[in-house]
């Protein structure tokens, strides 16, 4: 304070003076210089804290919101499981009763076959179960003139001569008999990648062109159609052992066409009919 009367004295010895006044302007004007700072920093400060707060406030309410849908989820499965648990025994009820009818079905288009299984052996009956029922693979014996049971016996009698794989899980004679050699949840050695998805039907043949006679075709038809219902396939689902590898089999399928597609169609008829 004593510098500012120092500046209004009247002695007129002015540069003095004026270099004193000149040192307090400058002071007086770094002062305000350094409070305008102060201000600007501490409104800085006030600025950041808001915004830190702001900031904070939204990071708790999106963690209560993803907590809420956590436990929401949480919630929900329960109670569609409570609503599952009240609506079963109806649902059940209806679905043991499709079942039963479809059982009921199966049983009664059943074709006269005869169950005579191979003895477990590596080379016919190799006791591996499929791993999926996609298809049926039609095959001819290509031995004109044998049985039903002349082809299962050289397929059991594999077990001594050891000669070659093969089997298959049908057989259908010339008089239209059928005999079953392997399990239809058993692998047999017929159709070779797609043995372990398929089952297999070997069906007999009076002569060499192949062609089936009209028992044999008839109980082709049946059985088809049967195991397509049985496993839930259509006649899309039947194949010939020439899809698979391209071998001439069956031969009169192979060479005529158009008898391969009426043979399927004649497959959807009857499982349509059942
Ligand atoms: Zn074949």
């Amino acid at each position: 304070m004593k510098k500012v009367y120092t500046v209004i004295d009247k002695s007129g010895n002015k540069p003095q003076k004026n270099g004193e006044i000149a040192v307090i302007r400058e002071e007086r004007r770094r002062r305000e210089a350094f409070l305008t700072r102060k201000q600007r920093r501490k409104r800085q400060r006030t600025i950041q804290m808001i915004r830190r707060c702001v900031l904070s406030c939204l990071g708790v309410l999106l963690i209560v919101f993803v907590m809420t849908k956590i436990f929401q989820k949480d919630e929900n499965p329960q109670a569609v499981q409570a609503e599952k648990s009240t609506s079963t025994p109806a649902n059940m009820q209806e679905l043991e009763k499709k079942e039963e009818g479809f059982q009921q079905k199966v049983i009664e288009h059943t074709p006269d076959y005869q169950v005579d299984l191979l003895t477990p052996n590596p080379y016919s009956r190799p006791q591996m179960a499929l791993e999926e029922i996609k298809g049926i693979v039609v095959h001819y014996t290509a031995n004109p003139g044998t049985t039903a049971a002349q082809n299962r016996s050289y397929f059991e009698g594999l077990k001594d001569t050891h000669t070659t794989q093969a089997s298959s899980n049908f057989i259908i004679g010339l008089e239209g008999e059928i005999i079953q050699c392997v399990p239809t949840w058993e692998v047999a050695y017929a159709s070779n990648e797609r043995n372990i998805d398929t089952i297999s039907i070997e069906c007999c043949h009076p002569d060499e062109t192949g062609k089936f006679n009209d028992d044999t075709y008839r109980s082709m038809v049946q059985l088809c159609a049967w195991l397509c219902m049985k496993f839930e396939l259509n006649e899309e689902s039947l194949i010939r052992h020439y899809d698979v590898t391209g071998k001439l089999c069956p031969k009169y399928f192979v060479e005529n066409e158009e008898a391969w597609k009426k043979f399927k169609k004649d497959v959807g008829t009857t499982l349509a009919d059942f």
